[in-house]
């Protein structure tokens, strides 16, 4: 959804609230596209505070379908993300751009409230997600989820305690 801020240029010390839903219905990044399960509608106070600033408070909830990072099994990771920026509406596109690494959500006089959530979750994303602590895993061999069962994959050589008892054995044999 695009909110246009000239609506709010009249007056300062204006504040406007905004309840606006998400468009987008999935999350890409380099990493991965991720479904979006769950969503909020995005609350939002933009206030005019004079001289061409806005600040831009609010909240939502998001819900991803996120891999889990050693079975792959989906995941729903859940997000609470706080929205508090301030925008110089005297800065060109240009120079926000440069200000900034993410990309930018104002678009001449229009706020992208997608994309400034979907600039939020960027820097929310978890660095590992896992369906469970105990989650085992798959067989690096055959691909085998190993939460849901096993496999006859000779795995030996990578175990460091099965090779303590192979010495163990082999020690015994030679007495
Ligand atoms: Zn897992
Ligand atoms: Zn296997």
């Amino acid at each position: 959804m695009l909110i246009n801020l000239t609506e709010l240029f009249s007056v300062e010390g204006k504040v406007k609230h905004y309840i606006c839903e998400l468009e987008f219905s999935e999350f890409r990044v380099p990493e991965g596209t991720y479904a979006v399960v769950e969503k909020t509608p995005v609350n939002l106070d933009i206030t005019n505070k004079g001289n061409k600033v806005f600040s831009v408070t609010g909240s939502v909830d998001v819900s991803l379908e996120m891999p889990c990072s050693r079975c792959l099994d989906p995941v729903k990771v859940d997000f609470h993300l706080e929205i508090d920026d301030e925008i110089d509406m005297k800065q060109t596109d240009k120079e926000r751009m440069e200000a900034l690494d993410e990309q930018f959500y104002v678009n001449g006089y229009n706020l992208d409230v997608d994309q400034m959530v979907r600039n939020e979750l960027t820097l929310s994303l978890p660095m590992k997600v896992l369906c469970d602590e105990d989650c085992k895993g798959i067989c690096n061999r055959c691909g085998t989820n190993l939460n849901r069962g096993t496999c006859d994959c000779d795995t030996r050589s990578l175990d460091p305690r099965m090779s303590v008892i192979q010495d163990i054995f082999k020690q015994l044999k030679e007495v």
